[in-house]
């Protein structure tokens, strides 16, 4: 259940508690819904005062990533069904096609989105398996498992077991930063955490890794919002 909280602006905020979280913190999401998040010992009371004292933050937050959501879903000229009609894949943007005419990215009249996203998750494994056959005779590790998931906050992880989760929209991104990801996880299969030695296999493995991090801070969020 999503508890809402109502700013003396009139703005609407979501509320959780949680049982992990130190600190009273606002977290906003890439299509500009804002949570405040609440510690197990905060009140309320206290959540309220703190969201209103942050609430010109709020605002900024909530305005320009609507912007953003909306001006994507414009470039993707959504038709009657909510399709994409236009959509970036490896970071251009492509026509998709929904009358059945054939050709790549034709769909049925009568498909929905999750065709589409069907075959960017397909598209996404291939490029990810390019990468790791690329990458990993250099690290001499590989994962055990690679699975293409949706996470909402991560772009890949990698679980002690050695299997490596990547998020699919990252095949929408320009090609690099998708191998960078790739990277990353793979690293992990070596290092655990992000400490010096981490970072330098990295820079090993994809010694343009940076270019793909700012990549991702300042554009990763708009990857969400489409076929959300
Ligand atoms: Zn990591």
């Amino acid at each position: 259940m999503q508890n809402t909280l109502e700013l003396d602006c009139g703005r609407q905020i979501a509320v959780r508690h949680s049982s992990r979280a130190r600190h009273m913190r606002l977290a906003v999401d890439a299509l500009g819904q804002v949570e405040l998040v609440i510690p197990k010992r905060g009140s309320l009371r206290a959540g309220t005062a703190f969201a209103n004292s942050q609430r010109r933050w709020i605002a900024r937050q909530q305005d320009s990533r609507q912007a953003q959501a909306n001006g994507l879903a414009e470039r993707a000229a959504l038709d009657s069904l909510g399709r994409p009609t236009r959509i970036p894949v490896h970071g251009q943007w492509i026509d998709v096609d929904w009358t059945g005419a054939g050709g790549h990215w034709s769909f049925a009249p009568r498909a929905t989105s999750a065709a589409l996203v069907r075959e960017l998750k397909t598209l996404a494994r291939k490029q990810a398996q390019a990468s790791m056959d690329a990458l990993t005779p250099k690290l001499g590790l590989a994962p055990k498992a690679l699975t293409l998931r949706d996470q909402k906050t991560l772009w890949g992880s990698l679980s002690s077991r050695g299997r490596m989760s990547l998020n699919w929209r990252l095949v929408m991104a320009p090609p690099h930063v998708l191998h960078y990801v790739v990277a990353h996880e793979l690293a992990h299969l070596r290092w655990r955490g992000h400490g010096p030695r981490f970072w330098s296999l990295v820079a090993q493995l994809d010694p343009e890794f940076e270019t793909a991090r700012t990549w991702l801070r300042q554009h990763g969020d708009s990857l969400r919002v489409l076929l959300a």
